[in-house]
């Protein structure tokens, strides 16, 4: 009693019991959430997977790490919208050894700095795997939400997808009616799927785009909606847009990449239903078209469309990020934007926002710590991570793990 007593008085009220898991960064510039005013010189700790202190003056548990980190910048943790476990070092999750996977994960996501991952699309054997296994502790990752199987038009699989084993491309669903649209939907929902992915624009060729048909699309849209699950779409082009609109998608997993004949009244169609963007824009910037894309960017985000981030990585074998924040500065996006695409937006959109997106007293204790800050470094301090941490476990550490990618 007496010695409990003796260290809260040592410690101060701040004070937690300590635990293993407690851990904690110090003399930190923390960002608490985008556009509200850096903290300098702070403390955060946490404790049982939340954060239990953001303050100049914290007292430490016994027994917390402390992570070194001078002049490094906090901010909440890292969301990619849109990856895929599609590249065959994923083939056997089930039975590769821990470590193996844990270095598989750091390389593609952790080493960016994201804690929390979309799948939007990939084996579901493979996603449900990898996230059973860090679930339950086994391997460690991020927080994965997938689609499952995507839904693609009938007789319309993308010419991209050639390549796939012919088993795989025969499970992908490609609803010819409404009814079996549903029960695509259904199947994979009820198969661990939390949001569904539909092709409505599919490019079967590489100038040909052929879009999912209306009511199909409705059809998907409302079975996911009654199951509370968000739907994605790939539009590509006006018409696939035109479909996504029409039957009520949540979010773009790309921007349109053929921007023809998408005026303002459909950016503000975009912005009224709340649809959000995921631009991808790496994945364009080859694209003769680069700069309209850009353009049709920064125009729905003036029009209050929602940005979240995301850069098709898995599809993308290239794990270097950097050129994305590139190209949303190019855009035309600040930095407290960029934030938001990484954080609070994505939060919101899952509805996740109570607990997850900011750096606040009980929030989830997930975070991005880099080691510079975009606001007097430029954007492409986003990819000097120096440490990615999910729940208070250190996913990502430079130190231990080698440095980030960094931009030439
Ligand atoms: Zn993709």
């Amino acid at each position: 009693m007496l010695r409990t007593w003796l260290l809260a008085a040592i410690l101060g009220s701040t004070a937690v019991a300590g635990s293993a898991a407690d851990v904690a960064i110090v003399h930190a510039k923390v960002y608490p959430a985008p556009g509200a005013r850096p903290l300098a010189d702070a403390t955060v700790l946490i404790h049982d997977g939340r954060i239990a202190a953001v303050a100049r003056h914290v007292s430490l548990p016994r027994g917390t790490t402390v992570l070194r980190c001078d002049g490094c910048v906090v901010m909440a943790g890292f969301w990619n919208a849109h990856v895929h476990f599609i590249e065959p070092r994923w083939q056997g999750v089930a039975t590769q050894d821990p470590g193996t996977l844990e270095r598989q994960l750091r390389d593609m996501l952790e080493r960016a700095g994201f804690t929390s991952v979309v799948d939007t699309g990939s084996d579901p054997g493979v996603t449900m795997a990898l996230r059973r296994r860090i679930e339950q502790g086994e391997v460690a990752g991020p927080h994965i939400r997938t689609a499952g199987l995507p839904l693609y038009p009938e007789h319309a699989l993308p010419y991209y997808l050639d390549d796939l084993p012919p088993a795989l491309r025969d499970a992908l669903p490609q609803p010819a009616s409404p009814g079996e649209a549903r029960a695509a939907v259904e199947k994979n929902l009820a198969g661990g799927a939390d949001i569904t992915k539909l092709f409505t624009g599919s490019i079967v060729k590489p100038d040909q785009i052929q879009p999912m048909r209306a009511d199909i699309a409705a059809a998907a849209v409302a079975a996911s909606h009654r199951h509370g699950a968000l739907v994605f779409s790939h539009a590509t082009n006006l018409a696939g847009l035109d479909v996504a609109l029409r039957s009520g998608v949540d979010v773009l997993a790309h921007a349109p990449e053929l921007v023809d004949g998408i005026d303002a009244a459909r950016v503000r169609e975009m912005a009224r239903r709340h649809v959000a963007i995921i631009p991808t824009l790496k994945l364009f910037s080859r694209d003769a078209a680069i700069a309209d894309i850009r353009r049709l960017v920064l125009e729905a985000h003036r029009a209050g469309v929602p940005l979240v981030f995301g850069t098709d990585t898995g599809f993308q074998t290239d794990y270097d990020i950097s050129e994305e924040f590139r190209q949303l500065s190019l855009a035309g996006l600040g930095v407290d934007d960029i934030l938001a695409m990484l954080t609070t937006t994505p939060a919101a959109l899952f509805r996740l926002d109570a607990h997850a997106g900011r750096v606040a007293r009980g929030n989830d204790g997930d975070l991005t710590i880099l080691g510079s800050d975009p606001a007097t470094a430029g954007v492409g301090a986003f990819s000097d991570v120096r440490y990615a941490i999910r729940g208070g476990r250190v996913l990502f550490d430079a130190a231990r793990d080698g440095g980030a990618a960094r931009p030439e």
